[in-house]
């Protein structure tokens, strides 16, 4: 489903390079379930960008469901990403002037628009326990409720990949326990996974688990 072959990625700080993700290999099958360990600063996120093809990486190729996608012509990288693959991002990022549901409906706006996909947007909603907030706007929900909103966005294109960035960091336990249950429901439905997280039994429940130290990406067990 995704494949990284040696996969390199430097920022510059300053004069000095900061080796964020390097020579990373990995290989996820479809309807897998990888977690994504390390410190602040390994190179999580910037793994997790790479693999969603947010970021170039400097060396290296990136295989989604068999395309490479840096052989791709920009127009049609984003499409693809949009088609393919989904991100849960480490902050909700809600537009502030859209209601949930519009939030939930944004990425549809490149792709096709039915009439069932209101009716969804409002199912996705309604599965993280936010059928009575559909209409507001965000800044009326607390920091867990913009989250469960991101969640739910994340699965308005039935996305083959979804890419989560510390989805449950600032959520109380038991909103954890029910996201994580839409993820394995999701996951046994044959959505592929890969979640960065601090929780260890989250990463443990993992059917692949990995751990990122300073840019390296090694096996955990
Ligand atoms: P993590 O998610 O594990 O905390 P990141 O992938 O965010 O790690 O960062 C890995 C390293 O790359 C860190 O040293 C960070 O400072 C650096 N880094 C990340 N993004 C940038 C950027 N846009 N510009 C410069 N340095 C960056
Ligand atoms: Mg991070």
């Amino acid at each position: 489903m995704i494949s990284l072959q040696n996969v390199s990625k430097t920022y510059k700080d300053g004069d000095q390079i900061v080796h964020a993700v390097d020579g990373v290999s990995l290989e996820v099958g479809a309807g897998d379930f990888v977690s994504v360990v390390g410190h602040s600063g390994s190179g999580k996120t910037t793994l997790l960008s790479l693999m969603g093809g947010l970021t170039k990486p400097q060396s290296g190729s990136v295989t989604i469901g068999g395309t490479e996608i840096w052989n791709l012509p920009d127009n049609d990288l984003s499409a693809f990403r949009n088609k393919n693959v989904n991100f849960i991002f480490q902050f909700a990022s809600l537009v502030p002037t859209l209601t949930c549901l519009e939030n939930v409906l944004l990425p549809t706006a490149f792709g096709k628009s039915g009439d069932g996909l209101a009716e969804y947007a409002r199912s996705l909603l309604e599965m993280v326990g936010l059928k009575d907030k559909i209409n507001s706007y965000p800044s009326r929900l607390s920091g867990g409720q913009q989250r469960r909103v991101a969640i739910a966005r994340a699965f308005i294109n039935s996305p083959r990949v979804v890419l989560a960035d510390e989805p449950t960091g600032d959520l109380d336990e038991a909103t954890e326990s029910e996201i994580m249950e839409i993820f394995r429901k999701k996951c046994a439905e044959g959505t592929t996974f890969i979640i960065v997280t601090h929780n260890s039994s989250l990463a443990a429940e993992a059917k692949s688990r990995y751990r990122m130290s300073a840019g390296r990406l090694e096996r955990a067990s």
